[in-house]
C-alpha cells in the first residue's frame, strides 16, 4: 500500500521540487508553512502554524510527513510522529542537528571525520588548539549552514578573535582538513531497507555557498567511490533512514573524510531532475510513500548544476543554451538567496563545461 498525501514541513524550493516530482505519481501535497515564504504553495495546500489547531489540522490532512530542513523543530516532529509517520525519522533529524552528536556517530561507525573536541570556554579552545594543532575550524554545534557560525583559527593570535565571534554558543573545534575538493554522495532508502546511491557530485563553492555541482566527480578512484557508497549505506542503515540522505565529503590524498550529513534532498543533487532516470525528489517521494525506488543512474555521461543566486540574471541565455534546463523557485531577488538553478547535460565533460563557461555570469553572480 502506498501513501497518497504528503505533508511537508516548510514550503521553500525543496518542497516545491518534491511536489513537482510527486504530482505525476498522483501524490498530493500539504505544506506547513512556518516562514510564510512560499515557493511551494501554489503546488498544494498551505497551512500556517500560527492558526489555532493548525498542527493537528496539518497531521490529519495527510498520510505521511517529511521536512525540508535539518533545522526543523524536533519537538514538532515528535508530536506529529504520534499522529502520522514522519520520514526521515527522529534519529536522522536529531543527529544531523548537532555537530558533536553527528561526528560522534560517524566515529562510532568507523566513518572518517575530522578530529574534534567540544569547546565551551576560551581555555578549552586553547586546549583544543594544543591537542588538534593549527589551523583549526571552530563551529557552532547547531544551526550553522553555508559556512555561517564558524571561524578558522590559523594562528594562536586568532584565538581571541574566533572566541569573541562565537562565544555564547556551544562550540566544536575541528582539525583543519587539507582537501583537494569537496564532494557529496546522495542516496535513498525505502521502508523495507532497500537502498540506491546516486553518482558522486563534485561541488564548487564561492563565499561558502554552492555555485556549481558537476557529476560524476572527475577522476574519482574506484576505491573512493566505494568508500562513499559504503559510508552512506552504513549511515542509512544505522539511522533506519527512510527517504534521501546526503553526506558532504572532503576529498583527501588517500581517502575521503565526511564533513556532515543532511537528512534530505540536497542542492548538489538538483542535477538529477533531468540528469538521472529518477530524480532525488521523486525517489524521496517514492521512499516515504512506500513505492518502489527508481533508478539513480545518470542518463548522460556528464551533468552540471549552476545555482542562480541573488539576482535572476539573463534567462534567455539559459533558454537558448540547447543542453540547459532552467528551474526557477518563484522567489524575490535578495543578496545570496538561491533563486533557481540551471541543469546541463552532455555526452562529454567538455560539452558540459562549454555550457558552464557560456553561462559564467550565473556562476560568478547574476548580473
Ligand atoms: P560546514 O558548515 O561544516 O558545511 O562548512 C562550510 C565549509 O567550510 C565547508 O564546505 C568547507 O569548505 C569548510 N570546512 C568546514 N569544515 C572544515 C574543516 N574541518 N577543515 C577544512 N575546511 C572545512
Amino acid at each position: 500500500m502506498s501513501f497518497k498525501r504528503i505533508g511537508v514541513i516548510g514550503s521553500g524550493q525543496l518542497g516545491r521540487m518534491l511536489a513537482l516530482a510527486g504530482t505525476p505519481l498522483d501524490v498530493e501535497f500539504v505544506f506547513y508553512d512556518e516562514a510564510r515564504v512560499s515557493p511551494s504553495c501554489n503546488l498544494g495546500k498551505c497551512i500556517f502554524p500560527s492558526e489555532q489547531g493548525s498542527f493537528e489540522q496539518f497531521a490529519d490532512s495527510v498520510d505521511v510527513i517529511t521536512y525540508e530542513s535539518e533545522n526543523t523543530n524536533l519537538e514538532l516532529v515528535r508530536k506529529l510522529n504520534q499522529i502520522k509517520p514522519v520520514y526521515p525519522g527522529e534519529a536522522s533529524l536529531s543527529k544531523s542537528q548537532h555537530r558533536l552528536v553527528e561526528k560522534n556517530t560517524f566515529k562510532s561507525l568507523g566513518i572518517n571525520t575530522a578530529k574534534f573536541l567540544r569547546v565551551t570556554t576560551k581555555e578549552e579552545l586553547i586546549d583544543a588548539a594544543n591537542q588538534l594543532g593549527l589551523p583549526l575550524v571552530l563551529k557552532t554545534t547547531t544551526m550553522g549552514y553555508d559556512g555561517k557560525g564558524q571561524a578558522v583559527v590559523k594562528a594562536s593570535s586568532d584565538i581571541d578573535i574566533a572566541w569573541n565571534q562565537l562565544a555564547g554558543h556551544e562550540l566544536i573545534a575541528e582539525s583543519f582538513i587539507d582537501f583537494s575538493r569537496e564532494l557529496s554522495v546522495i542516496a535513498v532508502r525505502d521502508t523495507l531497507g532497500n537502498t540506491k546511491v546516486y553518482p558522486i557530485a563534485e561541488n564548487e563553492h564561492h563565499d561558502g555557498i554552492l555555485r556549481v555541482s558537476r557529476v560524476p566527480a572527475k577522476a574519482l578512484s574506484q576505491a573512493k567511490q566505494k568508500q562513499a557508497q559504503d559510508y552512506i549505506t552504513t549511515m542509512l542503515n544505522h539511522l533506519d533512514h527512510v527517504g534521501v540522505l546526503t553526506l558532504e565529503l572532503f576529498d583527501c590524498e588517500n581517502e575521503l573524510i565526511v564533513n556532515e550529513m543532511a537528512p534530505r534532498v540536497h542542492n548538489s543533487g538538483h542535477w538529477s531532475m533531468e540528469g538521472s532516470y529518477c530524480s532525488q525528489f521523486e525517489n524521496h517521494v517514492r521512499a516515504i510513500c512506500g513505492m518502489p525506488l527508481g533508478n539513480t543512474q545518470a542518463k548522460q555521461p556528464a551533468a552540471a548544476m549552476i545555482n542562480i543566486i541573488g539576482k535572476n540574471g539573463n534567462r534567455d541565455s539559459v533558454l537558448s543554451t540547447p543542453n540547459a534546463h532552467l528551474h526557477m523557485y518563484s522567489k524575490e531577488e535578495r543578496l545570496n538567496r538561491k533563486l533557481g538553478h540551471i541543469n546541463i547535460l552532455g555526452k562529454t565533460e567538455s560539452e558540459v563545461e562549454e555550457a558552464v563557461t557560456a553561462l559564467n555570469a550565473f556562476v560568478k553572480e547574476c548580473g
